[in-house]
């Protein structure tokens, strides 16, 4: 693929290794993301998408190599507030929570702005200009824990936007977001790419329907097995799924005397 020189990389993950114990749960992931883009980064549950966010955002330190943001190694990048992030875990609020859409969206300005100060007209115009662009608006004076749960993931999409990052990551934003709703749900995060210009990572072991809305996908099981456009990927989708999925289940049932194949052995990526 042609890559335009001007435009920087908005993330360089070079031969990054994270292990917890013993075991690597990521290893040598070598990843280049270009500003602009809409990434799907897909692999199936404990193939390291998580551990591999969590090394990006400094939230773990990498045993081996190096994560570059912005064009800054991590640990000298400073200005968190350019990046948003909505975690797996983000739409866990109890029915009674005491806070409504434009509350939980307004604690997104905090970071900027310090916990008690003031909000401004321009600060409250940029919370009302985030709900909108989550297609919340309806529900604004709303109870957060009355909302589903698509609806509270899109909520805290707007509190990471209300501080406008230019790259937002979403580690599978869509458990617990019935089917139907995650046409639509990707659908705005494919306008959020292409009209507001906002680098996105979308994190899912789905890999479904995401093919259609993005624009580059990186597949990981351990190690990085592709990394490409959304329409090279479509091409060789099947050979992808059987090699991050299917394969070992197909080994399980017909060959009993060698157990060891089922898992992944760790061996280099083809
Ligand atoms: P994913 O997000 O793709 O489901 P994770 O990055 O969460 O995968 O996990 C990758 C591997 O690391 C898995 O084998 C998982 O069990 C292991 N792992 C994740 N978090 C921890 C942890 N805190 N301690 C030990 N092992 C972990
Ligand atoms: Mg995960």
């Amino acid at each position: 693929m042609e890559r335009k020189k001007e435009r920087p990389y908005v993330l360089e993950i070079e031969n990054l290794s994270y292990s917890y114990g013993r075991r690597n749960a990521i290893e040598n992931i070598n990843l280049k993301i270009d500003e602009g883009s809409f990434l799907g980064l897909v692999g199936p549950n404990g193939s390291g998408k998580s551990t591999l966010i969590k090394s990006i955002l400094g939230l773990l330190t990498p045993q081996k190599g190096s994560v570059k943001i912005f064009g800054k190694p991590l640990n000298k990048f400073r200005d968190w507030s350019r990046i948003g992030f909505v975690s797996q875990k983000a739409n866990s609020f109890n029915s009674g929570f005491p806070a409504t859409v434009y509350e939980v969206v307004s604690m997104g300005l905090y970071g900027k702005i310090g916990m008690f100060r003031f909000l401004t007209k321009k600060h409250k115009e940029k919370i009302i200009e985030a709900i909108e662009q989550v297609g919340m608006e309806d529900y604004i004076n709303q109870n957060i824990g009355q909302l589903s749960g698509g609806q509270q993931q899109r909520v805290f999409i707007a509190r990471a936007l209300v501080s406008e990052p230019s790259l937002l990551i979403l580690d599978e934003p869509t458990v617990g977001v019935d089917a139907r709703s995650v046409n639509n749900f990707y659908t705005m995060l494919k306008q959020l790419n292409e009209e507001k210009g906002i680098t996105l990572i979308l994190v899912t072991h789905d890999i479904g329907a995401m093919s259609e809305y993005v624009t580059d996908v990186a597949c990981i099981n351990k190690f990085l097995h592709f990394h490409g456009g959304a329409q090279e990927f479509e091409f060789q989708q099947e050979e992808m799924m059987s090699a991050l999925y299917g394969h070992d289940v197909q080994v399980l049932t017909h060959n009993h005397d060698h157990h060891h194949h089922h898992e992944y052995d760790g061996g280099a990526p083809q």
